[in-house]
Order: C-alpha cells, then sequence, then structure tokens
C-alpha cells in the first residue's frame, strides 16, 4: 500500500495495487475509449452487493456487475457447489460425453420455462446464445426446404449482443454498433407496436417479407443495454400475435429479463406469451461463470429430426456446458427455487419507485421509470466519466451509459444499501444537471 493520493478516478485512495499499474499498458477494457478511460478501480472480494477494493474502501454494487449477480457476490450455496463440482470434474466436452450437472440443469431450466420450451443447447455467451436461435432458425425452414428465409425482424432500441450476427439485429442507430452499418447484414430493425398504427406496420412487413423473414426477436418488455426502455405486455402480446399469424418463429431474449428481473420469473410470464425459441444467459448462474442457453419448443427442435445428416444443427462451442458453470446454474436455480426472489424484486421495486421519484422533474431529466429490480433516471445528456467518479465519491458504483443513469442491484441487496444507491442517484444528478 503506497500512501494516499487523489486516485485518477478521483478517489481519495492509496497507490494502487502492483498488479494493475503493471498489467495496465497490457489490458483492453470494453466499451472504452482507452485513450481517456478513467484507471479502474482494483476489486480484491466481493460479499452481498458489496465491492471490496484494494485500498480498503467498500462500494455498494449498484450494477451487479451487468446484471448477473442475483443472489449477492460470494454466496455460499453457489461457492459450495462450484468447488465441489471442482473435486469431481471441472470440464468435458459434450460431444459424445455426458456429465451429470448439464443434464440435470436441462431439465430443471425446462420445468423452470413455460409451454414445451424442453431443449436446451449450451454456449457461454449471450451472444452466442442468441446467433445459435437465429441459426436454429434459419435452419428450420432450410431442413423444410423454404431457402429464402434468412432475414430476421427486430425491434428499435434493441440489444442482442456484440458479434457480427448480433450486432446486426440491434437498434441500428444506437451508437454501439452504428459504425458498421455497411459491414452488417442488412435486416429488419422496425418499431415496437406500441399502437395500432405500428401494428398494422408490423404485420404488413412481416406479410409482404414472409418468404425472406425466419424469425422474430425481441427482448421482452425490457429492452436492456441499448436504453433500458420498457414496453408493455399488451405490445409484446402483439409482437407474439404477429409472429404467428405470419408464420414466423418468434425468438425472446431474455438474457436481461431472466431470472426475476421484471418481476416475474421471466418477463414472458407477464403477457403470457411462449415463444418458439429463448435465450438465457446473464444471471443464469448467478453471476459466478460464464453460461448461456437457447432453449428451443418441441417444433422447432422436430424440425431437425431427419434420415439428412445435413438437416443437424452445425453448432458446438469447445466450452458448452462447462461442468463448474452448469454446477453454479444449479446452485442458482436452488437459490430462485427456496428464496424468496420474486418478494425480492417487488421489495426493491417499491424502494425504487419511493428513492428515484424525487428526480422526476428535476433540470436535464427527461424520464423516471422502474420496472421489477430495475431503476432507471433518463437524462438529456451525460458525461459518464463524471458521474461514475462523483458515484465512487458517494461510494456506490453506477455505471452510466449514453444518457441513462440505472441500477440493477442483487435482489438480496438490504434495505439501507438501497436507499445509499437511490440517493446517490438522485443527488448526482441534482448536482450535474
Ligand atoms: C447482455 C445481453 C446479450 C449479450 O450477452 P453477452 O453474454 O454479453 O454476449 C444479449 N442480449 C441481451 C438482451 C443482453 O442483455
Amino acid at each position: 500500500m503506497g500512501k494516499a493520493r487523489r486516485s485518477p478516478d478521483g478517489g481519495l485512495s492509496t497507490a494502487p495495487p502492483a498488479w494493475l499499474a503493471q498489467g495496465w499498458p497490457h489490458i483492453w477494457l470494453p466499451y472504452a475509449q482507452m485513450k481517456t478511460a478513467p484507471a479502474p478501480l482494483a476489486v480484491v472480494g466481493a460479499k452481498n452487493a458489496r465491492l471490496k477494493l484494494g485500498d480498503g474502501r467498500e462500494l455498494i454494487d449498484g450494477v451487479a456487475s451487468w446484471w448477473t449477480v442475483a443472489h449477492g457476490y460470494d454466496h455460499p450455496h453457489i461457492r459450495e457447489a462450484v468447488a465441489r463440482q471442482l473435486e469431481v470434474l471441472p470440464h468435458v466436452m459434450l460431444g459424445g460425453l455426458a456429465h451429470e450437472q448439464a443434464y440435470t440443469l436441462a431439465r430443471r431450466l425446462a420445468r423452470f420455462l413455460p409451454g414445451d420450451l424442453n431443449r436446451v443447447f449450451f454456449s457461454d455467451s449471450g451472444s452466442v446464445a442468441v446467433e445459435v436461435a437465429l441459426k436454429m432458425a434459419m435452419q428450420f425452414w432450410l431442413n423444410r426446404g423454404e431457402r429464402g428465409r434468412t432475414k430476421i425482424l427486430s425491434f428499435k432500441g434493441g440489444y442482442h449482443g456484440d458479434t457480427f450476427a448480433t450486432m446486426a439485429i440491434c437498434d441500428p442507430d444506437d451508437g454501439m454498433h452504428a459504425l458498421f452499418k455497411g459491414a452488417l447484414s442488412e435486416q429488419f430493425v422496425v418499431d415496437l407496436p406500441t399502437d395500432a398504427a405500428k401494428t398494422d406496420a408490423l404485420n404488413r412487413t412481416l406479410a409482404r417479407h414472409a418468404r425472406d423473414i425466419a424469425a422474430v426477436i425481441v427482448e421482452p418488455l425490457v429492452q436492456g443495454a441499448a436504453g433500458m426502455k420498457f414496453h408493455s405486455a399488451e405490445t409484446l402480446r402483439r409482437i407474439a400475435d404477429a409472429a404467428r399469424r405470419h408464420g414466423m418463429i418468434l425468438i425472446l431474449d431474455e438474457i436481461f429479463t431472466g431470472f426475476a428481473r421484471t418481476g416475474t420469473m421471466f418477463a414472458m410470464g407477464q403477457a403470457g406469451v411462449v415463444p418458439d425459441i429463448v435465450c438465457l444467459g446473464k444471471a443464469l448462474t448467478g453471476g459466478t461463470l460464464p453460461l448461456a442457453a437457447t432453449v428451443a419448443s418441441e417444433r422447432v427442435f422436430e424440425g431437425f429430426l431427419s434420415d439428412d445428416p445435413a438437416a443437424a444443427l452445425m453448432h458446438g462451442p469447445t466450452y458448452m456446458g462447462n461442468a463448474l458453470a452448469c454446477a453454479a446454474a444449479n446452485a442458482s436455480l436452488d437459490l430462485f427455487e427456496r428464496e424468496p426472489r420474486i418478494a425480492d424484486a417487488a421489495r426493491i421495486e417499491t424502494a425504487l419507485r419511493r428513492g428515484l421519484e424525487p428526480a422526476r422533474g428535476l433540470a436535464g431529466v427527461r424520464d423516471v421509470r422502474v420496472k421489477g429490480a430495475i431503476g432507471v433516471i433518463e437524462l438529456e445528456k451525460l458525461d459518464r466519466n463524471d458521474l461514475r467518479r462523483r458515484f465512487i465519491e458517494k461510494g456506490v458504483w453506477i455505471r452510466p451509459f449514453a444518457n441513462i443513469v440505472y441500477t440493477t442491484p442483487p435482489f438480496t441487496i438490504g434495505d439501507a444499501d438501497l436507499a445509499k444507491i437511490t440517493t446517490a442517484m438522485v443527488d448526482v444528478v441534482r448536482e450535474t444537471t
């Protein structure tokens, strides 16, 4: 530990640990302009909703590591399950070999999900889970001899990942991927059917391109990483109806919304919609290890059953169904079964509504909105490095993006810590707008 000084992020801290200073010239950070990116904070431990920093400070985590840490950091039940699995078998390939954790997890996910979403294809990241869903949808039609259906219809304001196929179905103008416009395959990215005119437009597009479009994909109820925008259950039902009417495969991307984040186990439950394919990731392992899943209905799965070897789904991530990750996911599902996570989400929703309301009407505030354990203050504009620094000074980890200040805390966060998050959000917005 060196002597106290102002750290690059503005907090009063000791010198950064040697590994951080030595590794800094070699690391490339996500979504960061490396010329101006503030030096990151060294985290040496984490417990429930608190991050322990290398200099001894603690931050209350309002982000839950991109909303993955559902049960808080270092939950003993998940830690013990992963440690036990490490003794038995950390990994074995899923091609031709089987292990208990993946098979048990597949069976349990099928039971957690509604309808006949019964066939689980594992991968390691959400983007790949979406890629697999797109591939399933396109090949479903190819296997039936419908060769032209290679397009996807998605919605403005959406986010489905950072790989090339998923970038092509994200909001085309959100800034994150706009640069690649010419390099991406052209898809149909349309308005959400929030009113009658937009519903008509959606139906017209689907009718006109019924031979071109393989699938419709949407993040149900909350479009997350492209702007934390909410839409109603009615809007989701309109999308499902339109997809059905025009014979499309409906893909729900529940990578953000799944596992109680919007107040029910899955967002689709609030609309009574059951898709043909659902994508899961993020909180699947409770924020412990990377794992994602693409879960298909019997109808989609049966579209691949054939005497023709070429009809098989040709996909297989090397680490798919990793045993440690599946053990973590099984332990996380245990906690969703036996801990009051839905009630936790409702408690957080109430606290966020009350705590963020004072931001409404402040200068520069465009909207304040809450759904489940998601709280959002939308501003006219913001300087995210300045805001992040101010939050750190208040002992809170909040990571604004675009014009959004949001929180997605762990479900296990205490009321006092939650109050500190909402107070900090309102205060920082008041100080800076
Ligand atoms: C995060 C996210 C993805 C991408 O997941 P990665 O694991 O980052 O590849 C896709 N869709 C949604 C809705 C997400 O929130």
